[in-house]
């Protein structure tokens, strides 16, 4: 739609949001409509005294519109502030204090805080001055009659009117900056759970990295497992000759798959971790040393028994598990030293074993 496009219209400068300017476009045609309405209910006739008022009120708001598509957001936006504030003591005695022209002030003050620009200062000045002209203008006008002859439902309907206007103002102002700030908090959230998974996880296998592991490892003591821990160092056997006549891109193949054939085999509750090369630890939180015995000799025979295939080549690769159970009474890096010990014991003792 065409309206809609000019309107959001991108700003002519590469470092600024188009919120701001977007905002003041949508008050600026706001403010156009209020001054027909209100030329419209306080009668036509009014046309005859206030032409040049009306008039030139109609050409600022335009004037100021299309100085959107070329002026910065700052002084845009001062722009519009400056033009509201002149215009509310200006309107009020002409339509009277029941027309609500006070609260454009509101307006003022709400664009003034949620808007990206000014200092902090500049902020609170504005706010005091805002504040104080309002006050100034409950002295000098409030309660004050319209110098027009408006009948009854004409004032009423130029009260709705700027109500609705000053309504809306806020709706808008408060709309699309609590969007952007929505947006972008929800932008930064989720590129940071990105940051944080990617600083987590291996590259090659998606398992968690070592630095994760350690992470974890450190919190087991702390934490409320049920019953036991229970740790598992896992090697394959002979992974060097893997590469050697495959070579390393078929490596990698089946260090995914076997990464793979693990997570399915563990179950999600089990925390895997690529520990180095072709070297795995995996804890189980709340299963003791027997029932993990049970899981990984289940994984050994899969590894044993089922093939990786890897373009046409059938490579069979077996695994090696040294397991022990944390007890909760010493450290924890003992019983993962103890888990690596027995890998060791299996690797002596012919591989493709669970030493427990
Ligand atoms: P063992 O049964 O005693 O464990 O023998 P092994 O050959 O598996 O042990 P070794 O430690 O001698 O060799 C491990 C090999 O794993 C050496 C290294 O090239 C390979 N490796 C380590 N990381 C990767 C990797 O990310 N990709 C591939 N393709 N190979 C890797
Ligand atoms: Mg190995
Ligand atoms: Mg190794």
């Amino acid at each position: 739609m065409g309206l809609f496009r000019l309107i959001n219209k991108d700003i002519a400068f590469e470092n600024e949001t188009r919120q701001g300017v977007v905002t003041l476009r949508l008050l600026y045609i706001i403010q156009a409509i209020v001054v027909l309405l209100d030329v419209f209910f306080a009668g036509l006739h009014v046309l005859s005294e206030y032409k040049y008022l009306t008039i030139g009120t109609l050409i600022a708001i335009v004037i100021l519109f299309l100085l959107t598509y070329w002026m910065k957001t700052e002084p845009a936006m001062i722009a519009y502030i400056i033009f509201t504030f002149l215009l509310v003591p200006w309107l009020i005695p002409i339509l009277g204090w029941s027309a609500g022209i006070q609260d454009y002030y509101v307006v003022i003050l709400m664009l003034c805080f949620f808007a990206n620009f000014g200092s902090k200062g500049f902020k609170f000045a504005l706010a005091g001055v805002v504040f104080a002209s309002r006050m100034i203008v409950i002295m000098c006008y409030s309660g004050m009659a319209s110098n027009l002859p408006i009948d009854d439902l004409g004032n009423n309907m130029i009260q709705v009117t700027n109500n609705a206007a000053i309504f809306l103002s806020v709706v808008i102002i408060s709309y699309i900056f609590s969007h952007r700030k929505n947006e972008e908090e929800s932008k930064l959230m989720k590129y940071n759970d990105r940051l944080v998974k990617e600083a987590n996880t291996d590259q090659l296998t998606g398992l968690y990295n070592r630095r994760r592991g350690q992470e974890f490892i450190e919190e087991i003591k702390g934490s409320s497992f049920l019953g036991s821990v229970s740790i598992v160092m896992g090697d394959i056997d002979f992974f060097k000759k893997v590469n050697d006549t495959y070579g390393h891109d078929a490596g990698d193949e089946v260090l995914k798959s076997i990464a793979k054939t693990m997570q399915d085999a563990c179950g999600k509750d089990a925390f895997l971790i690529r520990w180095g090369g072709e070297e795995f630890l995996m804890i189980f939180g709340g299963k003791n040393g027997d029932e993990t015995l049970g899981i990984i000799e289940n994984l050994r025979v899969h590894i044993m028994e089922h093939p990786i295939i890897v373009k046409d080549n059938e490579i069979s690769v077996t695994m090696t598990f040294g397991l022990a159970e944390y007890d909760f009474s010493g450290d924890v890096q003992n019983t993962v030293k103890e888990a690596d010990s027995k890998l060791y014991m299996g690797k002596e003792r012919g591989r493709n074993r669970v030493v427990y």
